[in-house]
This record gives C-alpha cells, sequence and structure tokens, in this order.
C-alpha cells in the first residue's frame, strides 16, 4: 500500500469516517513501524479530545454466575482438563464477592464488573440477589457481564438499580468463526439479547476477540458495533491458549493487532469507553499493556484488580495505583514513545506480583485514600469518594431516565 493511500484513510479516519476499506487500510498499512506510530498519535489525539485523560480502575468479579453452556467455548478455562484451571471459572459466593468489592475500593477501584458464564435458559434470580447484596454495601459503579442471561424485566430491574453498562460480548460476528469457538453458545441469542439491552434504554458493552478469524473478519466485527448505538463500551481481548482446553495448542492472537485494531476503532467510535479487555493483573507483566492501550487511543477505563477462584479458595489480585505509577510514569516520560519501537515491548518499570495474595481478612488496613497515592499528573485525575448523596441522585437519575 501506497503512503498516500495510507494517509489517505488516515484523515478519514480523523474524521470518524472509517468503513470496513479504510479499516484494512490502515491495519495492513500500520505493519509499517512508523505509519503504526502515526496511527496510534492519531487514536489517541482523538480519545484526548472526546474523553480526556481522566483514568478510572476498575475490578473484575469472576465468576457471579456458573456457565450452563452444555459445550463450554473452546478457548475458555471452564473447557479445560486440568481442575486447578477449570477452577478458576468457579462461582464465587455471596461472601466472597462482598470482600472481592471492599479489596477493591481499598486500591481505589471506582467500578466494578461482575462476570459471570452465560445460561441461556436465565440467571435472573441469582443475578438480583447479587446485585441488591452489593449495592447494600456499596455505591460503587456496577457493570454486569453474563451474556444473554436476563429476561426483559431484569434488565429494567437492573436499570434502576443503576448497573450500566450491560455486557453481551459478541466476540465475532462471523458466524462460522463463532460456532466454531462456542459450540455450545447461541450467535443469534446474543445479538437479539443486545438489540433488546438497546430498546430497554440501557447502555451496551462488548467484547471482541481477536483470534477468531483474521483481520478482517476481526474489524466487520468491531465496525458491527454501529448497529448498537447504545454501546458504551467496547473491548478488544486477544485469544491467548489455555492449557487442557480444545484450543491449548492454537497460536497465540498478537496484542500488536489488538493494539491496531484498539486504534481504529478509537478513529471510527470516537467517545466510547475503549481498551484491551486482558486483566493485565492475571500476569504483572501484563501491566505492559497499560502504556500501550493508552499511546493507542485506549481510555479510560483500566482493570486493576481481579476476585477469582484459585486452587480453591478466593484470591483477588489487583496492582491498584501504587503499582500503576511506574507505567503511567514511563507514558508520560516518552510522550507517547519513540518512533519505531514496537509497543507491547517497550520497557516498562513494573513492581513485580508474587503469588497472588489472598484477601485480607482486616478489611480496616491499608485503607489509604486515593489522594495518597498520588499517580502522575498527566493522568492524575482520580475520582474522589462519591458521597451516600451522589448515590442516591444517581438511582434518582437513572430511574427518571428510563424509559421502563
Ligand atoms: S460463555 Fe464464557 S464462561 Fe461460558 S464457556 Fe464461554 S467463555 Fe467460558
Amino acid at each position: 500500500m501506497s503512503d498516500r493511500e495510507f494517509d489517505s484513510a488516515l484523515d478519514r479516519g480523523e474524521g470518524a469516517d472509517v468503513d470496513l476499506d479504510s479499516a484494512l487500510q490502515l491495519f495492513y498499512g500500520a505493519d509499517r513501524p512508523e505509519r503504526a506510530e502515526r496511527l496510534f498519535e492519531a487514536a489517541a489525539r482523538v480519545r484526548d479530545e472526546n474523553v480526556g485523560r481522566r483514568l478510572t480502575l476498575s475490578a473484575h468479579l469472576h465468576m457471579v454466575t456458573r456457565c450452563e453452556l452444555s459445550a463450554s467455548c473452546r478457548y475458555c478455562s471452564l473447557s479445560s482438563t486440568i481442575p486447578s484451571v477449570s477452577n478458576e471459572r468457579s462461582p464465587l459466593t455471596l461472601r466472597e464477592m462482598l470482600t472481592g468489592v471492599r479489596y477493591a475500593v481499598d486500591r481505589g477501584v471506582r467500578s466494578v464488573v461482575l462476570v459471570g458464564g452465560t445460561d441461556l435458559g436465565g440467571s435472573d434470580e441469582r443475578v438480583r440477589e447479587v446485585v441488591s447484596r452489593i449495592r447494600e454495601v456499596t455505591d460503587l459503579d456496577l457493570a454486569i457481564d453474563v451474556g444473554p442471561s436476563l429476561s426483559d424485566a431484569t434488565v429494567r430491574w437492573l436499570g434502576r438499580q443503576g448497573v450500566d453498562p450491560i455486557y453481551c460480548s459478541m466476540e465475532t460476528i462471523d458466524p462460522v468463526a463463532f460456532a466454531d469457538a462456542k459450540p455450545g453458545d447461541d450467535l443469534e441469542a446474543r445479538l437479539r439479547f443486545m438489540r433488546r439491552v438497546e430498546e430497554s434504554g440501557g447502555h451496551l458493552g462488548n467484547i471482541v476477540m481477536n483470534g477468531l478469524g483474521g483481520p478482517e473478519s476481526l474489524l466487520r466485527t468491531v465496525l458491527a458495533s454501529r448497529q448498537f448505538p447504545h454501546t458504551s463500551h467496547l473491548h478488544i481481548s486477544t485469544f491467548h491458549p489455555v492449557p487442557g482446553t480444545p484450543w491449548a495448542r492454537r497460536r497465540a492472537a498478537s496484542v500488536r493487532s489488538s493494539l491496531k485494531t484498539l486504534a481504529i476503532a478509537r478513529l471510527a467510535f470516537p467517545s466510547l469507553q475503549l481498551g484491551l479487555a486482558e486483566v493485565g493483573v492475571e500476569n504483572p507483566r501484563d501491566l505492559a499493556s497499560v502504556p500501550s492501550q493508552l499511546r493507542a487511543g485506549g481510555g479510560n477505563t483500566i482493570a486493576a484488580v481481579l476476585v477469582y477462584k484459585h486452587q480453591g479458595s478466593t484470591t483477588a489480585t489487583g496492582f491498584g495505583l501504587t503499582r500503576l505509577r511506574p507505567a503511567l510514569r514511563f507514558l508520560s516520560r516518552c510522550r507517547w514513545g519513540h518512533p519505531g519501537a514496537r509497543p507491547e515491548q517497550r520497557p516498562v518499570s513494573v513492581p513485580s506480583l508474587t503469588a497472588p495474595p489472598k484477601i485480607p481478612r482486616d478489611k480496616g488496613k491499608d485503607r489509604r485514600s486515593p489522594a495518597k497515592y498520588g499517580i502522575n499528573a498527566t493522568w492524575a485525575h482520580l475520582a474522589t469518594p462519591r458521597t451516600s448523596e451522589s448515590a442516591a441522585r444517581r438511582t434518582e437519575r437513572s430511574r427518571r431516565d428510563s424509559p421502563r
């Protein structure tokens, strides 16, 4: 591809004019490092103009509901023949969830995503119970991701509880690739559910997976978000093989191609919350992906805490703001990096996390205020703790705005 064609696609992209052809031109054109830098710079500029640099840390609670698919997804740890791997997707008890939420609050987290499995028969009762109990102890922003497992009544109920967005991962819009990766799942049911969330007036979260089909299929899936104008969050996950699963020997997708896709998504959807879906806290080295995705136009929610079952007990792992700070300092120092370097290979000073710490029993310890973490000024905006008054206002607003 000529420089002229790439420049033309990039110019169009900066005006939010991205179709499949220009997305492919940007994707393949950015194989050259200097073009990748320009793509990332353009995406970061668009991000800065539309959503700014306010950074919010989120926590993920895995799993709040059991996955009932009769054949597990081929990439999912649930399909692993190794018990210690598949057990990591065992559901948390309510008590474990509440302890995990408190752990997250202590680390400056402002939003919690309740992640569960898919039950095409419906998870309404369990989801209502979980949300009600968590709402009793915190007014943090809540989002939920249990696939197409909820009735219309529960979708409306979640809206009244201020649970927003409601995720339903499309993964891929390609029916053949979907059936291959997710033999027990139903793409049409997912798309129908996403439409129902839209009709309810709520916001929608979506995750697409890099590694199911080629770049064209991936970009087509990203652009399919246009069918859902209420989408507020879009994440790109990168397939990596999990031991013991049917896809254990499949080649991992490249983080770099996920970053290029992220940048193209930023041009196509200037004001969405966009990012890589990896929960970096699972692997301390993945902290390197934080500055990389911010450089590539991602933002502005970073997964900082993961609560899950680990070898039979509940484990919380997270880097919070203190551990994120060196990565952000690096980002600021290098002023978005130097041309030519591969983002995922940049040296980032990351403090090592050893074995994931158990959830602390003493809730009173290590309660530093967010201000004391003091992250670098470039990305310094931290949400101040929300008062119960503002939580009440939020709930009232959600009731008022809801057409339910
Ligand atoms: S729907 Fe989610 S939890 Fe269930 S098997 Fe697939 S990836 Fe795993």
